[in-house]
């Protein structure tokens, strides 16, 4: 295990009375820790994560733990893209189904399941190849497919000057499944709900961020004012589900029955994703 307490460091930089992200049980994790099967596959995810800045949230399960990248760019299907990925605080195992608004606090903004599947080692050890900063992998995701790689150019001693010790890239190797598509244009939205930001906003709290949005200036900012103006109209043509005697339970429940109910398509883009190859 890369952390010496399981899921401290993520337990330390939440707060579960005001965020809807999981506790992480870490009961859980020695549990799942213990019936994983590498060589069968294991659990893997990418949430797109609009925050403070937009980016791709890419998570491996390893010891009953989401090891975690944070990708500004997203992953490319290029060979020739080596994406910036920021090793972060390992996530709980149920994190991995996780899609929703977090209000306020750490991470606050939106958070889409943009892909999941299972992941390969393409190596014996993966603690070894951890240590080492070589981590290579056969993903099969709706979205991402085939060999990657992450390597570590952090330095493998410590933090060189002008490098940080938490930095890796994330590479496609080439095979049937890398090109030149853009995979995070070509399918942007979400593998759980089909939706996009908004409809993820407006099926929660659109009226969440009237004041003290998580991002106010630059890109992401520009991008989550037009996403909370979406979700508004988006709520308002949406006829009344219920009564709308209850309105702010129904609001704070989270993912709401009737939005899945809604969307009658799902996995719309990986269909297309898939005939591409
Ligand atoms: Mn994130």
């Amino acid at each position: 295990m890369l952390s010496s307490v399981v899921l401290e460091k993520y337990k330390q930089k939440r707060n579960f009375t005001s965020t809807p992200e999981p506790a992480g049980d870490v009961t859980l994790a020695a549990e799942r820790a213990k019936k994983a099967r590498p060589e069968k596959g294991l659990f893997f995810c990418v949430q797109k994560h609009l925050a403070s800045h937009l980016h791709y949230d890419f998570r491996l399960e390893h010891d009953g733990v989401l090891l975690s990248w944070a990708v500004p760019k997203g992953p490319s299907l290029n060979p020739k893209d080596k994406r910036l990925a920021m090793h972060v605080e390992d996530h709980p195992i149920e994190y991995g189904t996780f899609e929703g608004v977090i209000p306020e606090g750490y991470g606050a903004g939106i958070v889409m399941l943009w892909d999941q599947g299972t992941w390969k080692p393409e190596v014996p050890d993966i603690d070894a190849a951890l240590k080492k900063g070589d981590l290579k992998f056969t993903l099969d995701g709706y979205k991402l497919k085939g060999s990657w790689v992450l390597v570590r150019t952090g330095g493998r001693y410590g933090s060189r000057s002008g490098t940080d010790a938490r930095s890796w890239l994330l590479i496609k190797h080439r095979d049937d499944w890398s090109g030149d598509l853009d995979i995070t244009e070509f399918a942007p939205r979400s593998v759980k709900s089909d939706g996009d930001f908004e409809d993820i906003l407006a099926a929660d709290r659109p009226d969440v961020w009237v004041s003290n949005r998580p991002a106010k200036s630059g890109e992401a900012g520009a991008m989550l004012a037009k996403i909370i103006e979406r979700a508004a109209a988006l709520k308002a043509e949406r006829p009344a589900r219920k009564p709308a005697a209850k309105p702010r339970k129904e609001a704070a429940s989270g993912t709401a029955t009737p939005r899945q109910k809604r969307v009658s398509a799902p996995r719309r883009t990986t269909r297309a994703t898939k005939s591409r190859a």
